[in-house]
């Protein structure tokens, strides 16, 4: 078994989409990036390769690279997921908190959930996504932007 963990933080703008865990949610602002600044995806997609030993997005998708530009990230998690395939890995599991003070995501997280499951060839029930607060304090507080962890365990076929 393997275990890695993934965070990534993305700042909050209007005039761009919300997307987490490949969902698209109503909200007046987005997340900035280069791809579609899925910071859930990314945060997985981080532990994931961390899991492998395989470095980091930033050196599997790298933001000079306009083929990623706009990109959905539940994409870049398939081909994460080819990387882990070639070296012998297929997910255990995967935890994961979004680190947001608004909109409200409790209703998104289940279809967030399965979204990822789906891409990683796993039950539902091998992927927890969680949400929480941070009680308005430092940057998610202030509603500049969100921040999301992941762990994810890895099993070696
Ligand atoms: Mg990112």
């Amino acid at each position: 078994m393997r275990i890695g963990h993934g965070y990534d933080v993305h700042r909050l703008t209007p005039e761009r989409k919300l997307i987490l865990g490949g969902v698209d949610i109503p909200w007046q602002l987005g997340l900035l990036g280069h791809s579609d600044a899925d910071v859930l995806t990314h945060a997985v997609m981080d532990a994931l390769l961390g899991a492998a030993g395989l470095g980091d997005i930033g050196g599997a998708f790298p933001d000079t690279d306009p083929a990623y530009a706009g990109a959905s990230s539940l994409l870049l998690l398939e081909r994460v997921m080819e990387k882990l395939g070639a070296a012998g890995f297929q997910v255990g599991n995967v935890d994961a908190t979004i680190l947001a003070q608004r909109p409200k995501l409790a209703p998104y997280l289940p279809q967030m959930r399965d979204n990822l499951a789906g891409v990683m060839a796993v039950p539902p029930g091998r992927v927890n996504v969680k949400a929480t607060t941070e009680e308005g304090l430092g940057f998610t507080g202030a509603g500049e932007g969100m921040a999301a962890h992941a762990v994810a365990l890895l099993l070696e076929r």
